[in-house]
């Protein structure tokens, strides 16, 4: 009887470190995304603008408009998570 109670806690202590490494990550992630907001256009690679093949003419990437960066997914987040406190004070 003994070895399956332990086996039992152990899978629950499992369990929640799980949960807490994914919160960890994700607060860490975020935290990340503060401090680093942007990563470069996955459309243009970074360089905020498309070469003509003759190479004389270049136009600006439709995807990030010539800033050649992106906002990332948790900076995102944090905005929406923001304003909606914003809302809701007023
Ligand atoms: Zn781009």
């Amino acid at each position: 009887m003994t070895p399956m109670i332990l086996a039992a806690s152990d899978g629950g202590s499992d369990t929640g470190s799980f949960v807490l490494f994914v919160i960890v990550a994700a607060v860490a992630y975020v935290v990340h995304c503060l401090v680093w907001p942007f990563r470069a256009c996955r459309k243009c690679g970074g360089a905020g603008r498309f070469r003509s093949p003759s190479g004389r003419a270049w136009r600006y990437c439709d995807q990030c408009g010539g800033r050649a960066a992106q906002v990332r997914l948790g900076r995102r987040a944090w905005t929406y998570v923001m304003n909606t406190r914003d809302r809701s004070k007023h």
